[in-house]
């Protein structure tokens, strides 16, 4: 049978810690990284060294990369969203171990 009735402790808390984040978070998936540029006006503070900071997601999609700045204003947000995603990702994989382990066993 595939429910779970017969897994050990240890995954069940997986399940339960993955079912909490899908349930209450929001997530997203992609590579953060910053640019910093200068943005053409003569006199900004950025021809004197002090470059603006912009912040980009990007992921690929169907094959394709793809990408998007993110307002200022959601840095921390989509940031922890994003790290939320990778904390998905790495509870799923610790269940499909265990389940490539298990292949093999009689029940
Ligand atoms: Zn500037």
């Amino acid at each position: 049978m595939e429910n779970r009735s017969h897994i050990p402790t240890h995954l069940r808390k997986i399940y339960s810690k993955l079912r909490q984040i899908i349930s209450q978070k929001r997530f997203i998936k992609g590579s953060l990284y910053y640019l910093r540029n200068t943005c053409g006006k003569k006199n900004c503070k950025c021809t004197k060294g002090e470059k603006h900071e912009s912040l980009y997601i990007q992921q690929v999609k169907k094959n394709k990369a793809r990408k998007s700045i993110i307002p200022k204003s959601k840095w921390d947000e989509i940031r922890q969203m994003n790290n939320r995603y990778k904390e998905i990702l790495k509870l799923l994989e610790q269940v499909s171990d265990y389940e490539w382990e298990h292949i093999k066993d009689k029940k």
